[in-house]
């Protein structure tokens, strides 16, 4: 579904992706893990097209990513992603935040769209919310908001960049269990996440980044095991 092969991108004279290749298949898990500033997030930027790439293939979905002549909208219905600020609209309930996008972009009746809200409001336990304002909400329920909105699309693939790094623990538990959800249901997912447990437990892949470079990648037991000494010490900080 996802392919990234030898991309290179750079901000000025600052090379943050220096020929970074990996893939994710149908209904996996991939957990995007690095220190800081390793380019996990310009990577997922690059995977939904927000950054233009100066050199390699990024294939997603059947779309080339690559490609000058990508056309961004379509790519855009395949592919949901979410980012650590939910970025609700405070002067629209909850439903009417997940009915903009199907009834603007994919012309759905109202009617449609709304069973559609109350549909992924439910898969991410918010059934009853449908008519609450983003500030009547606590933090994870906003986030979770933000990916009801997302599931909304429909989309084949999602891509989520530290959803829970705002949150406390306790809400972070319940953000992170909608996405556990959301795995077992078979969708193909790219996280970029700080949760090591969580990486272990849900990811079929783990991708650890390093100075813009895939330094190692395996399953999740890779990081009990790791081979190189960059993620024994990122492992060992407690990241
Ligand atoms: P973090 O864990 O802190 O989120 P990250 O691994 O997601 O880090 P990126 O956000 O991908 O890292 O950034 C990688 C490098 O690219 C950093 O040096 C950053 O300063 C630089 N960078 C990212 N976005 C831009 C931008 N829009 N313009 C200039 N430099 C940028
Ligand atoms: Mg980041």
């Amino acid at each position: 579904v996802v392919k990234l092969a030898n991309v290179h991108k750079s901000f000025g004279s600052n090379k943050v992706l220096d020929g970074v290749s990996f893939e994710v298949g149908r209904g996996e898990v991939a957990a995007v893990i690095g220190q800081s500033g390793s380019g996990k997030s310009t990577a997922l930027r690059c995977i939904n097209a927000l950054e233009t790439i100066e050199g390699g293939t990024i294939e997603v979905c059947g779309h080339a990513v690559h490609d000058k002549a990508l056309d961004r909208r379509n790519l855009r219905r395949d592919v949901g992603i979410v980012f650590q600020s939910y970025n609700l609209f405070p002067h629209l309930t909850v439903e009417q935040n997940i009915m903009l996008a199907p009834t603007c972009v994919k012309a759905l009746s109202k009617q449609k769209a709304r069973d559609l809200a109350h549909e992924v409001l439910a898969r991410v336990g918010l059934g009853e919310k449908a008519g609450h304002y983003p500030e009547q909400l606590s933090g994870g329920q906003q986030q979770r908001v933000a990916i009801a909105r997302s599931l909304a699309m429909q989309p084949k693939l999602m891509l989520f960049d530290e959803v829970t790094s705002a949150l406390d623990p306790q809400l972070t538990g319940e953000v992170l269990k909608v996405m556990e959800d959301l795995a077992r249901g078979g969708m193909t997912m790219i996280l970029v996440t700080h949760e090591m447990a969580f990486a272990r437990k849900v990811a079929s892949k783990v991708v650890y980044m390093h100075k813009g470079k895939v330094w190692e990648t395996g399953p999740g037991s890779m990081l009990d095991k790791p081979t190189t000494p960059e993620l024994a010490d990122f492992v060992g900080s407690g990241l």
